[in-house]
């Protein structure tokens, strides 16, 4: 759009052939639904005069309701008050660290948690003195808790009578048919439903030796074979998750429970790393699935406090415009012509956005110069181009007003409560 702008300026044409993205995008703008059997166009006089004059520019947020969102079609299962799959928001979790039977530590790290942003926090359940610690739990906790049970079938129907909202655990691990026929029994009657969590580094002995290393396929069969076991047992609430440490891998299992099921979807790439490392990979692989409509629930899984599981989440959602209303900062790189200190301004921006929690869709573009910068912050809501000093503040690409660089951050939040 900037290109075509300042070719309408530059080049006192009357008349501008365009075409593909650029021809759907104008038709957007001007009301015309995108008709694809015509491959180009000729803009009008008067289109190109606005053009030339920088009226009539669409944010990026006034274009997006008009653009699609695939999203896959799940079933719904409701987890406490919070509910997964069938067209709801996608919700972020995350799992506690502390011990479970330390009551204090882990309430207070299930709130920190929720107070991030987490809708729902999972709790591990490995000892007896943890099983007895859930009631309390709950009770403290301030957000659906879902336990993390491995074998025990004990553990998972005291779990629930403990109130949990939410079990994972994967009912051909419990043991006899009786024992997962009872837990599915007391889940159902209870109204709560059930993840079953694959794990590329926990897989069936015998699935291995058939597939020969945790493949896809060999992921998309643990999980059916659970699901035939629920089924078997009249269970249907039900939550999928096949994390795998390889983010490729990751991708094409989900893509086979989203092709084959309409079960809701968990996401995550299992022992993903440190907060570097696993944040970028979560990325990729949870990111990649949900621009296509996958998944229903997201964890990004860190080597790192827990909080930035949740953060990342929360980031994850908001780059795909998937999440909750928020603002949503876009910084120029910054090069050669950069007369400012724009990385302590974004630094800045930042950390005040964060802690103001905004409940308004808004792009706000960090511009290192005038040279570009009200270009590209043209498509943002608000934006800043920096220099010498100063900075032009922009709303919907034109400068409202010029402002010194120290009180950048103060007038963005204004510009932000005003908007
Ligand atoms: S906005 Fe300016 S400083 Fe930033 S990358 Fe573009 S040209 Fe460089």
């Amino acid at each position: 759009m900037n290109l075509l702008r300042l070719l309408a300026a530059e080049s006192n044409a009357r008349f501008i052939r365009v075409t593909g993205g650029t021809l759907t995008l104008l038709r957007r703008i001007v009301g015309q639904s995108p008709n694809r059997s015509s491959r180009s166009a000729v803009l009008s006089e008067d289109l190109v005069e606005a053009l030339a004059g920088g009226t009539g520019s669409p944010t990026l947020n006034s274009l997006l309701p008009e653009m699609e969102r695939p999203r896959r079609h799940s079933r719904q299962v409701k987890v406490g008050d919070v509910l997964i799959g069938g067209g709801a928001p996608i919700s972020v979790q995350s799992m506690t660290t502390s011990k479970t039977h330390d009551v204090e530590t882990s309430v207070a790290e299930i709130n920190r948690l929720a107070e991030a942003g987490a809708d729902i926090v999972r709790v591990a359940v490995p000892r007896p003195e943890d099983v007895e610690a859930l009631p309390e739990v709950v009770a403290g906790a301030i957000v659906p808790v879902c336990a993390d049970i491995h074998f025990n079938h004990q553990y998972a129907l005291s779990a629930i009578e403990a109130g949990v909202a939410k079990v994972r655990i994967n009912p051909g691990n419990i043991g006899k048919r009786e024992w997962e026929a009872e837990v599915l029994h007391v889940a159902k009657d209870a109204g709560i439903p059930i993840r079953i969590g694959v794990n590329s580094g926990s897989l069936e002995r015998d699935i291995l030796d058939k597939y020969g290393y945790p493949q896809p396929e060999a992921l998309y069969e643990s999980a059916m074979r659970h699901v035939e076991l629920c089924a078997a047992a009249d269970f249907e609430d039900i939550v999928i998750s096949v994390k795998h440490s390889d983010v490729f891998f990751m991708i094409q299992s989900y893509k086979l429970l989203a092709e084959r099921t309409d079960f809701p979807l968990h996401l995550g790439v299992t022992e993903s790393g440190s907060k570097e490392t696993g944040t970028i990979k979560s990325s990729i692989g949870i990111g990649a699935l949900l621009a296509e409509g996958i998944g229903d629930t997201i964890r990004v899984s860190l080597a790192a406090d827990s909080a930035h599981e949740v953060e990342a989440g929360h980031q994850i959602l908001k780059s795909l415009r998937l999440g909750r209303p928020g603002v949503n900062i876009i910084a120029c790189p910054t090069c050669g012509r950069l007369t400012g200190d724009l990385f302590t301004v974004v630094q800045d921006v930042e950390k005040a956005v964060k802690s103001m929690k905004f409940e308004k869709d808004l792009n706000v573009a960090l511009m290192g110069c005038a040279v570009n910068g009200p270009g590209e912050a043209a498509g943002a809501d608000l934006g800043v181009s920096l220099g010498r000093g100063r900075a032009h503040l922009f709303k919907k690409g034109k400068i409202l007003k010029t402002i010194p660089e120290e009180d950048i951050v103060p007038e963005i939040l204004k510009a932000i409560e005003e908007f």
